[in-house]
């Protein structure tokens, strides 16, 4: 049996490690399909403090495993496909090749993944054109136009890294004002190679027949008038869904999140010994360093419940 085991390995599940790894509870970190998280899709990091310096996503990451790891976490890869929870624990835990994993106490990090269109074509382009991370696909794309959907943050990262490529780049959003910070806004309003389609959203990609993209047809949203944009490539960049799928007969959800039924106080779930931190949770601030702060509440939430736990066993 294990005392400790953390599913996912981003922000939230790396520091929840270190913290139960200083411990001493030699925690053990599923790390899913895409270890260290969507940070290692990420291009440069500029608000994680102790950083002035911008640094990669990918390092950053690879820093909190070494750190976890340095002080006795062990990393183990695979995917956690089902959960059967008791109160108090062991609970079950089968990975992906059928292996299964017994845990007294249990940190859920997992995380979310990137939102997307919901169109009829985004199956059938997705890896010919539409892509939710120009970090893996933007250097595909060179010297003609894309696009990038979304007002947020993560659209306008995801904008001013195509610049590098692209001969332009189109920014749809939905509004007529954007969501991202006001830096970001800055940066993009002002980069001569970013036109912004206000007020506008994709209503068909072309063109599944060729196997590629060539345009989107774009609808105005106040108008409901349409017109084609020509581009080679969509990145979609519309925000992101919880990974709780497989919680969902286990644990009450909102909206995918995991609830906390004594949020302020605890991060333990509504299961005795079961923890959760990270964007699996939070709807609200869903950054880098908010994350890390969930998984050091969760790594000292377990150690304490799990020492009066193995208190009351003697
Ligand atoms: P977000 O802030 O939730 O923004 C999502 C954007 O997509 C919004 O502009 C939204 O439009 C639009 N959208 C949502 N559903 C859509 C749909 N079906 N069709 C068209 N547009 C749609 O998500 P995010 O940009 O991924 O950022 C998530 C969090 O991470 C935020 O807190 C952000 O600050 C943070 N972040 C920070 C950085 C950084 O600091 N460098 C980088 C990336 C992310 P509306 O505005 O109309 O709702």
């Amino acid at each position: 049996m294990e005392k400790l085991v953390i599913i996912g390995s981003g922000p939230a599940g790396y520091t929840a490690a270190i913290y139960a790894a200083r411990a001493e509870l030699k925690p053990l970190v599923i790390a899913g399909n895409q270890p260290g998280g969507l940070l290692t899709q990420t291009t440069e990091v500029e608000n994680f403090p102790g950083f002035p310096e911008p640094l990669q996503g990918f390092e950053l990451m690879e820093r909190m495993r070494q750190q976890a790891e340095r002080f006795g976490a062990r990393v183990q890869h695979g995917l956690v496909s089902k959960v059967a929870f008791k109160a108090g624990g062991p609970h079950i835990l089968t990975l992906d090749d059928g292996s299964t994993v017994e845990p007294m106490a249990l940190i859920i990090a997992t995380g979310s993944r990137p939102r997307e269109l919901g169109l009829p074509e985004e199956a059938a382009l997705r890896n010919r054109g539409i892509s939710y991370c120009a970090t893996c696909d933007g250097a595909f794309f060179r010297q003609v136009p894309v696009a990038v959907v979304g007002g947020g943050d993560s659209a306008l990262e995801e904008a001013l890294f195509l610049t590098h490529f692209a001969s332009e780049v189109h920014v749809i959003h939905r509004r007529d004002a954007l969501r991202a910070s006001v830096i970001m806004q800055k940066r993009v309003l002002e980069h001569p190679k970013i036109t912004l389609q206000w007020n506008s959203v994709i209503a068909a990609v072309s063109d599944p027949k060729a196997e590629k993209v060539t345009a989107v047809t774009l609808k105005d949203t106040q108008s409901g008038k349409t017109r084609e944009l020509p581009c080679a490539a969509v990145f979609v960049a519309i925000g992101h869904l919880p990974n709780t799928e497989i919680f969902a007969d286990a644990l009450p959800l909102d909206n995918g999140r995991i609830v906390l039924p004594d949020e302020g106080q605890s991060s333990m779930t509504s299961i005795e010994g079961v923890f959760a931190a990270g964007d699996c949770v939070d709807a609200r601030y869903r950054q880098s360093i908010t994350a890390a702060g969930m998984g050091c509440r969760a790594a000292i939430d377990a150690e304490r419940w799990l020492s009066l736990r193995l208190e009351t066993k003697k």
